[in-house]
């Protein structure tokens, strides 16, 4: 059977976000996005929440929480602000794989004290010259009795400079590719580890992101996740799992859109009528509400697959690549209800229209997704009669 009805653990979930999100993040959304800097005592107000720690178990200090129900909270933050939820969410980005992969001992080192007192963690695996195609990073990882010595720099890394700890990803060959990659839990206070000024945005301006730079850092073995040569499988099968929340994530901001020129088309009156009564924007709404129905529906399959153990890695391709096309096209749709006012910084729309833009971006993009997306159902797709 399927059904669609939430428990009342997520209902009441929902409604905390939504509180947070009304009370927290909407007061200051606009004014972070128009200086670009990053809120740092909401940032600890989130964390307080749980917001951080979702995916990580109780037994460490975390929520228990599963994928759809992260999904389902995420959606009323990033509906308040994009690049404030992307803050909160790339920790539990940089933790699901020590939650996943980690021994006994890394998860008491790194995880308890995470829970337990307000921090920040970043994801590093992006760089410069290897964006789409990570397994060409340049990032040396070269063991050194029982450390690495790490060197290279990361690129684009959101929450660089505020993060407590940095998951990394490194080569210790880089003529193996991707099965050269390695995994390595990088706390940021060890010599060597900097980081550049803040990149000016296009949107999501709230949300931090930096280069990242590692020069002769030493990096004690025992914070290497898994073993060599398979930090790249790690860093893949993270993004299978955040992959729905960061699609999430576009829902929230289509549905900002879709209520804003709602609310706009009611008032705005043109040849003598509100513009909602021509069928022109009737049908822009229409479209709004059904694509975003449809996006969110699958993203909550590509989690809830995520939650069965199941491989999901097309799904949450799907729901990425699906609901960051949505969002690009009903912030943009919205910005044309609002008419001239929508091209302007008087009303949110064109925030939304920015901050859309960026998740066609990253955690792989529009056009990534969909390499991923057919490389499964070209094996996968027959004729079924
Ligand atoms: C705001 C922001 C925050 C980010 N945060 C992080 C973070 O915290 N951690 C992190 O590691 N990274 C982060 N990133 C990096 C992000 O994941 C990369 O920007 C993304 O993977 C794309 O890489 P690239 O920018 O190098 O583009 P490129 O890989 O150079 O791609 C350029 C264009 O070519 C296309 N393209 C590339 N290869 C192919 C192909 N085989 N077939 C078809 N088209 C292709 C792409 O789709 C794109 O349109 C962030 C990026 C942004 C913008």
């Amino acid at each position: 059977m399927i059904g669609f009805d939430l428990t009342p653990e997520q209902k009441s979930l929902q409604e905390k976000a939504r509180q947070f999100a009304i009370d927290v993040i909407l007061p200051v959304a606009a004014q972070h996005d128009r200086d670009g800097t990053f809120p740092l005592d909401l940032m600890e107000k989130a964390h307080q929440e749980g917001f951080f720690t979702p995916l990580v178990p109780k037994e460490y200090g975390g929520q228990g929480l599963g994928v759809l129900d992260t999904c389902i909270f995420s959606e009323e933050l990033a509906a308040g602000c994009m690049g404030i939820y992307v803050s909160i969410f790339v920790s539990t980005l940089a933790l699901f794989p020590i939650i996943k992969f980690g021994t006994e001992e890394q998860k008491e080192r790194f995880l308890r004290p995470f829970c337990s007192r307000f921090s920040i963690a970043s994801y590093c695996l992006s760089e410069v010259m290897g964006g789409s195609d990570p397994a060409s990073m340049r990032t040396t990882a070269v063991l050194d009795g029982d450390h690495y010595v790490l060197n290279g720099t990361k690129m684009w890394i959101t929450n660089g400079g505020y993060a407590d700890f940095y998951l990394v990803f490194a080569t210790t060959d880089p003529g193996k590719r991707h099965k050269g990659i390695i995994c390595l839990i990088v706390p940021s206070n060890l010599e060597g580890v900097s980081h550049g000024e803040p990149i000016d945005k296009m949107g999501q301006r709230a949300s931090n992101t930096t280069a990242v730079t590692f020069n002769h850092v030493r990096v004690p073995r025992d914070n290497l996740l898994g073993g060599e040569g398979d930090g790249f499988k790690k860093a893949m099968a993270a993004l299978d799992i955040t992959r729905p929340m960061i699609a999430i994530g576009a829902v929230g901001i289509a549905r900002s859109a879709m209520e804003l020129a709602t609310q706009y088309a009611k008032k705005r009156i043109q040849f003598g009528v509100p513009i909602a009564q021509h069928q022109a924007i009737q049908f822009l709404l229409a479209d709004m509400s059904k694509d975003i129905e449809a996006a969110r529906l699958l993203v909550y399959k590509a989690a809830w697959l995520a939650d069965q153990g199941v491989k999901n890695s097309k799904e949450a391709a799907m729901a990425k690549a699906f609901a960051s096309d949505v969002a690009m096209r009903v912030t943009t749709d919205a910005v044309q209800i609002y008419g001239g006012m929508g091209y302007t910084k008087w009303h949110p729309v064109e925030k939304l229209m920015r901050d859309a833009k960026a998740i066609q971006i990253y955690e792989g993009t529009a056009q990534i997704m969909r390499l991923i997306i057919a490389r499964q159902m070209l094996q996968e797709v027959e004729r079924t009669f």
